[in-house]
């Protein structure tokens, strides 16, 4: 018999390894490569000893939303060989801790922030890496940067030393079938590929962030190469 401990530690084993072959079964029906597709786990609101469990099956990426929560675990699994990324919503007077912590920013959606964090991170001589956070169905609930002025914001960010951007992220409206989603991925894609053209100087443009636990299969059809997958990893919030 297992003890509740280890039933647990077995349960998060089989999601992550039924979220992995799901996975790697959308990247090569979709002819991509498997290191062209990188899982972030979740962890908003899960605890630390359970984040242990996940760094035990090879778990190296983890997304969080808020800045005191991921500080507290940042500070408790400071022994292990782990890279966070900023995925909620950030004020600019929040930059600061975020700098200091996480490796990608996923949602930069302003120019103020976008300042902030790159005066931020020349305090402590970092070069941080961002993705600007599209409001791909302009919903009004949402946050991100509308498409139209997407390019002009990736121009302005260009400019600034402390500060690469990376590509795009966007959170697009809840449907209960995935394939609904399947257009502001597409759109996302285009956009991303847009602004590649442009060759800006300083900017990457490779990476983009979408899909999540219901969506992440179509996402990955649609060229995703971050998915953001919590409920299916973990289970769900309390
Ligand atoms: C919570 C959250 C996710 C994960 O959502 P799940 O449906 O639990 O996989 C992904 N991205 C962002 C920005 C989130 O806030």
């Amino acid at each position: 018999m297992l003890n509740v401990g280890q039933r647990k530690e077995s349960l998060l084993k089989e999601r992550l390894s039924m979220i992995r072959s799901r996975i790697a079964t959308a990247v090569a029906d979709s002819g991509r490569r498997p290191e062209d597709v990188q899982l972030v786990a979740v962890s908003k609101t899960v605890p630390s000893e359970k984040l242990l469990t996940a760094i035990d099956l090879g778990v190296t990426v983890f997304g969080e939303n808020y800045v005191q929560e991921a500080r507290d675990k940042f500070n408790a699994l400071y022994a292990h060989h782990l890279s966070w990324h900023f995925i909620g919503h950030l004020q600019s007077n929040k930059a600061k801790y975020v700098v200091k912590m996480f490796d990608l920013i996923h949602s930069v959606d302003s120019r103020k922030l976008a300042r902030e964090i790159d005066k931020q991170a020349g305090k402590i001589g970092k070069v941080q890496s961002v993705l600007v956070q599209v409001n791909i169905a302009e919903e009004s609930s949402k946050s991100g940067v509308l498409l139209e002025d997407t390019t002009q914001l990736v121009i302005e960010m260009s400019q600034l030393p402390h500060l690469e951007v990376k590509g795009l992220m966007t959170m697009p409206p809840y449907f209960n079938a995935p394939e609904k989603v399947r257009p502001y991925f597409k759109a996302l894609r285009q956009l991303r590929d847009q602004i590649r053209a442009m060759e800006i100087s300083g900017v990457v443009m490779d990476a983009l962030s979408m899909g999540m636990t219901g969506d992440f299969e179509v996402a990955i059809q649609e060229g995703a190469t971050l998915v953001r997958i919590g409920t299916a990893i973990f289970g769900e919030r309390t």
